[in-house]
């Protein structure tokens, strides 16, 4: 009996436990005692002893193998406790423990976790890396442990997502992957700050993982040179625990929710506008997903090329990190079905907690969903979002005009070459006109131009006069070609039928006309 209940528990153990410890767990289970485990026994083999007459042989055996299979249980429940300990503490995998299993399981009910290596389960190298957080009460060894078997994709490798994947990866994240398929420009890196100089035209993804690598060298960190759409998604999200959008742009913020509802992962989603910023935590703990948040594309504010200050999308970035360590090591409380605005003119942080939840129609993460994932990777998140994919400003194909109305960058380059009068009127933006310019151009904003007319009527007429009629004497540009038609158009309904606009604007004119034009679009 004792030789097959032995093989039974080597069988039942299997890889998990040595043997030495399932026979020292077994003879600890033989030789305890256990008051009313005992007394019921007692109480048992009285009632058998009455029920069929003591000194029967009959009863003697059933009472022996009732004792026998008792035995058996109490040591089942006993080891399925002791393994259950294991479990509260981590211990896959840990070094047997010499804590009888009945103990460990009353220390564990006192709160008092035994662990089955020095360092809690962490290496020497990781206890030294990470003592100033494992000295944090709440945080401590258990949040470590959960943080480094994690694993956490970086969607986008920008200002956002420079700020959460190096603190990702200096916090010791297990697994830290970044998805982005542009190259390094300098004029990323006034926000971008994982990224260096020495980087410039290489793939973001290349510069984000040396990096991290640099601060972090035990965490694995693996790049995926890529633009992450509907079709490609599904594949590389599901290798993750938590998704991070570090995209700010619209288009991908649906995509990326949708996919995460789909495969059932958190998405910590961040966006910045301007000095604004924006912070919710989707799909997770029964949170709502961004469709739930923002039903209709059209009420949402999407990226623009009016600017950033690199700093406020280091600081949602950061908060993007927390609240990624927060879901990995389940510390604190995750920002869900709550949202956190940032106004950085101000210094505010305003948290909003009346913001619409999960919703039961939701055509994603609804009771009854419309998007599976085949129909996801068809679905036109760009025509849904009204926007493109990318962070870059869609090129325009506004052309109202008439092709003599119009002039090319390098028709204009000829006319200014020439010396003849003319007037080149800018309708950027003020701020826009002081960063660069043509020489010798007027700033005249196109939300003044209307005002401003009269004044514009006299300018012109002296510069008419002077030019006799050879040639349009009034031009138009802008930064893209598009509010310079609007500026033609203007002046033509307005009696100027002499305006003309320069095609493709300072972008083009930078392109083919004067290479040294400042770019800072
Ligand atoms: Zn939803």
């Amino acid at each position: 009996m004792t030789r097959l209940r032995t093989s039974s528990r080597r069988q039942m153990c299997g890889n998990s436990i040595t043997t030495s410890t399932t026979i020292l767990i077994s003879c600890y289970l033989r030789s305890r005692t256990w008051p009313g485990r005992r007394a019921h026994q007692l109480a048992t083999q009285s009632f058998v002893r009455a029920a069929m007459g003591a000194g029967s042989g009959r009863t003697e055996a059933i009472m022996r193998e009732i004792a026998s299979l008792r035995e058996q249980r109490d040591e089942l429940d006993s080891r399925i406790r002791f393994f259950e300990s294991q479990l509260r503490i981590g211990g896959g995998g840990a070094a047997p423990t010499t804590l009888p299993p009945s103990l460990s399981t009353k220390l564990d009910a006192m709160g008092a976790h035994a662990v089955s290596a020095a360092g809690g389960g962490l290496s020497p190298d990781m206890v030294r890396r990470y003592s100033r957080q494992l000295l944090l009460p709440d945080f401590g060894v258990h949040g470590q442990r959960r943080l480094s078997r994690s694993s956490v994709l970086v969607v986008g490798a920008g200002a956002l997502g420079s700020a959460v994947a190096l603190y990702l990866a200096a916090s010791g994240v297990g697994s830290l992957g970044i998805a982005d398929g542009e190259n390094v420009e300098l004029s990323n890196l006034h926000g971008q700050i994982m990224h260096m100089e020495t980087y410039v035209g290489q793939p973001k993804v290349k510069s984000a993982a040396a990096a991290c690598r640099a601060i972090n060298s035990s965490v694995k960190v693996f790049d995926h040179h890529l633009k992450l759409k509907a079709k490609n998604a599904l594949n590389v999200v599901r290798q993750y625990d938590i998704v991070v959008d570090a995209t700010n742009n619209l288009a991908s913020r649906y995509m990326l929710s949708d996919c995460c509802v789909l495969l059932h992962k958190p998405l910590i989603s961040g966006s910045t506008i301007g000095l604004e910023g924006q912070l919710a935590v989707c799909n997770h703990n029964g949170s709502p997903c961004y469709r739930c948040l923002f039903p209709n594309p059209a009420a949402c504010q999407n990226s623009s090329d009016d600017g950033i200050l690199g700093v406020v999308p280091g600081v949602i970035g950061c908060l993007q990190a927390l609240e990624v360590i927060k879901v990995a090591s389940r510390v604190g409380e995750p920002l869900c079905g709550r949202m956190l605005n940032f106004d950085a003119l101000s210094s505010r942080f305003k948290i909003v907690n009346k913001i619409r939840q999960r919703s039961s129609s939701c055509t994603v993460c609804g009771d009854h969903p419309d998007l599976t994932k085949d129909t996801f990777m068809m679905f036109g998140y760009d025509s849904f979002s009204q926007s493109s994919n990318s962070s870059k400003p869609p090129a325009q194909s506004l052309n109202p005009l008439p092709r003599n109305a119009r002039i090319t960058c390098r028709e204009y380059k000829r006319l200014l070459d020439s010396g003849r009068p003319h007037l080149l009127l800018d309708v950027r933006p003020v701020h826009h006109f002081q960063i660069a310019s043509i020489a010798n151009s007027v700033n005249i904003p196109l939300n003044e131009l209307k005002e401003k007319l009269p004044r514009l009527r006299d300018a012109l007429s002296e510069v008419a006069d002077v030019s006799h009629g050879r040639h349009r004497p009034l031009y138009f540009i802008c930064q893209r070609g598009d509010d310079s038609q609007v500026a033609v158009h203007i002046l033509r309904e307005n009696g100027f039928p002499c305006a003309s606009d320069v095609i493709g604007g300072l972008e083009s004119w930078a392109r083919e006309a004067d290479p040294g034009f400042p770019v800072y679009w």
